[in-house]
């Protein structure tokens, strides 16, 4: 398999190259040049298998240059079982009729990012060891939340390798802060900044393709990387788990082998839903991809009228891994659906970043609207929505998987489409508790102690608190620095000690 960019098609990398790499030198995202075919039998014979097993058999399509050895050690590594609280690894949870819960958030870090980003080290390390002859690859990551403490996690202390994190200051949960600012292992660094989420994309992804920059880092045999969704290593493992839905609602009965479903996606960098779309490529039967925005509904707008227009107010939300207005990988999608344009693909960006807006033709705004479904929750709806999934089914979901569920319901009532359905629950409700809480019990919103309003969101619900979390409260906090976007290339230098 070879990977081609979005902004210059002639070029052909391996997979190893891609995920080395993490961005083509062109500024441009690595995409597949074609995509493997599952048909229904294959889809059939991964029902018996587990997770690992299907991440195999999903992985290996598309990692061939990868040996068998390789991708075994990488799987078995990323997904072993004592790592994820649930046997199952992303169980899929039927909350009432065709709503069915993905719960992607059983990782070391509470977040759907685990599922990548417990995978992308070792297929980095493997990558590197075939394409980077012993650099050391510093991987620099711009988070919003939870990619950054899922990133520390799965690289803290692998050989040759140094992660940097920067995050908005005002922009994470104070549990989402302090799963990073606690971080242990000897080749990390995390440092807020002043600004908001597409600020600290920005200036990382000009630190990326900064010549300079990258030769002081070449001479001292270093190389950087990327953790984030633009890095392919990041998305391919996503595809896994729709194959694995689907399997488990073939597997409980819910829907037979070949029956569609709809799947819905609480969206931000447009990752995790492009790696749905990518899955129905491959054949999986999916009929909608439905894009769920919190109030930074830039992707509701341009699915709705072709026009992507970032210049509009960004809201803080409750749900703060969506308050992107950038989002990166929908580059990878209008390079598929423009028939694989990378000319179109250049100009849509190169206007994104000159006036901040773009706008596609109608044609391609129909068969986007073909695919896909787009809309939104206002906080309101993300409150009510919480109280409702637990006060109605017992179900207790974060503010990110309530944006999907208020969405979802939108959608039913506005189409009457009800086909059995998966909606991604990204992160453990206790990730953002105190929202959740006075969500759930008004009563208890003015309890400002992060581990009080945990023990209180637990009393009153009984839901498992996750280990990981708990385990916090007795950290100390390693890392306090705060710096301007325009000091994140000095602060790099000086993480890194050059
Ligand atoms: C990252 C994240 C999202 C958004 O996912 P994208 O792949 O960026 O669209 C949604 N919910 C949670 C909890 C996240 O951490």
């Amino acid at each position: 398999m070879q990977y081609t960019s979005t902004r210059n098609n002639k070029i052909r990398v391996s997979a190893a190259q891609a995920i080395a790499q993490g961005i083509s030198e062109e500024g441009g995202l690595f995409v597949p040049c074609e995509l493997p075919v599952f048909d229904l039998n294959k889809i059939n014979s991964m029902i018996e298998m587990d997770y690992i097993n299907r991440a195999k058999t999903v992985l290996k399509e598309f990692l061939t240059d990868f040996s068998e050895a390789e991708l075994d050690y990488c799987v078995n590594g990323a997904y072993a079982k004592e790592k994820f609280s649930s046997e199952k690894i992303a169980p899929t949870v039927n909350v009432n009729k065709n709503e069915n819960i993905l719960e992607l958030w059983h990782g070391p870090t509470c977040a759907f990012k685990d599922m990548a980003l417990q995978l992308l080290p070792y297929l980095m390390t493997v990558s590197a060891k075939k394409t980077a002859d012993g650099k050391t690859i510093v991987i620099l990551v711009a988070t919003s939340g939870d990619t950054g403490k899922a990133a520390l996690e799965g690289f803290k202390n692998v050989e040759n390798t140094k992660i940097l994190v920067f995050y908005p200051v005002d922009g994470v949960s104070p549990m989402q802060k302090l799963q990073m600012t606690t971080q242990d292992g000897d080749n990390v660094a995390v440092c807020a900044i002043r600004g908001n989420f597409d600020d600290a994309q920005s200036a990382v992804k000009s630190i990326f393709t900064n010549d300079d920059i990258k030769a002081e880092l070449a001479k001292k045999n270093m190389m950087f990387s990327s953790a984030n969704s633009i890095n392919w290593g990041r998305l391919v493992p996503q595809i896994v788990y729709y194959f694995s839905a689907y399997c488990d609602l073939v597997e409980q009965g819910r829907i037979e082998c070949g029956d569609e479903i709809n799947v819905v996606v609480p969206t931000g960098n447009f990752g995790n839903i492009l790696a749905a779309y990518y899955a129905k490529r491959m054949g999986l039967p999916i009929k909608k991809l439905v894009c769920a925005s919190n109030s930074n509904n830039v992707l509701t707008d341009f699915i709705n009228s072709g026009e992507y227009d970032k210049n509009r107010s960004f809201f803080t939300t409750t749900s703060p891994s969506m308050d992107i207005l950038i989002s990166s990988n929908l580059e990878r999608l209008l390079y598929h659906v423009s028939g694989e344009n990378a000319e179109l693909v250049n100009e849509l960006m190169a206007s994104l970043s000159m006036d901040g807006k773009y706008k596609v033709s109608a044609e391609l705004r129909d068969s986007i609207k073909a695919l896909f479904s787009g809309g939104f929750a206002d906080e309101n709806g993300v409150f009510e929505t919480i109280k409702q999934q637990f006060n109605d089914f017992g179900y207790l979901c974060d503010t990110h998987t309530a944006v999907a569920v208020k969405v979802y319901s939108d959608y039913v009532k506005s189409t009457g489409d009800d086909i059995p359905t998966v909606i991604d629950s990204t992160a453990s409700p206790y990730k953002f508790s105190k929202s959740v809480l006075s969500a759930v019990n008004s009563d208890f919103s003015d309890i400002n102690d992060e581990f009080e309003t945990v023990e209180k969101l637990n009393e009153v619900t009984g839901a498992d608190v996750p280990e990981p979390l708990k385990a916090l409260k007795n950290k100390e906090v390693r890392f306090s620095d705060v710096c301007s976007k325009e000091n994140m290339s000095e602060m790099v230098f000086s993480l890194l000690n050059i």
